[in-house]
């Protein structure tokens, strides 16, 4: 299930390489990326500026400006960096977590990145060191989800760390901040996090039944599913 890619040994990734992505393809990534983040304020996964979103176009990453509320984002306020985090494109100062958004796409094939402040799952970074396997879901993001130790925002401390939790897995929580998740498109690296999120929640809800313990599967029947969802939906 997990997209982490092997290194090729010699600095390069093995991302696609070439020509700087049109104008046009860039304007679209940028469109998508703003609703995104509009998506993660609306539907109650963020609070104000809390938060940052990325998209990958080429070897050019189009991410959130730090501190700007989305709803502010205009389409000529594309913010673009190149993969070593120099500033190619737009006048805003990016995110401050820019370490951990190109920490992933230096190391897998994301085209996408979504990080919140998920409420359910911000809780469950604070009591545990992996997420319990609680329900099958988890299958859809690698397996058992971890909890990056915690370190201050925007270090390249908490990107290591969270690069780690993040090995085979497309999701990973922060430890007492949020999540992060990554995908081949920003509808897919959303959809994970609001999958992470519900499966926190349903976590926290089954727990807090006094006189009751969830009962949890295990890794292999999660195993299972992962084969398993490899054909679901339409063909
Ligand atoms: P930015 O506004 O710099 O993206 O920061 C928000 C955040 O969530 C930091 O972890
Ligand atoms: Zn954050």
């Amino acid at each position: 299930m997990a997209e982490q890619r092997r290194d090729t040994g010699d600095g390069r990734d093995t991302g696609e390489r070439g020509a700087p992505p049109a104008r046009e393809a860039l304007e679209r990534a940028w469109d998508d990326l703003v609703a995104t983040a509009r998506r993660t304020v609306a539907e109650g996964l963020v609070v104000g500026t809390s938060g940052n979103v990325s998209v990958r176009v080429g070897d050019t990453v189009l991410v959130t400006p730090t501190g700007v509320p989305y709803d502010r984002l205009t389409p000529e306020d594309l913010c673009g960096v190149s993969l070593d985090g120099r500033r190619v494109l737009g006048s805003l100062v990016p995110t401050s977590e820019l370490p951990m958004h190109l920490a992933v796409y230096r190391a897998t094939d994301a085209r996408a990145v979504v990080h919140t402040h998920a409420v359910h799952a911000t809780a469950v970074s604070t009591l545990v060191t992996e997420l319990p396997l609680i329900h099958y879901m988890a299958a859809a993001l690698g397996g058992p989800v971890r909890v990056a130790p915690y370190a201050t925002y925007g270090t390249e401390k908490l990107a290591e760390n969270m690069l780690r939790a993040l090995r085979d897995r497309t999701a990973c929580l922060l430890q007492n901040h949020g999540t992060l998740t990554y995908g081949p498109t920003l509808s897919q690296a959303y959809d994970r996090t609001a999958q992470l999120e519900w499966m926190c929640r349903v976590w926290l809800t089954a727990s807090s039944v006094p006189g009751y313990t969830p009962t949890l599967l295990t890794e292999e029947q999660v195993a299972e599913v992962g084969v398993r969802l490899r054909g679901y939906g339409q063909p």
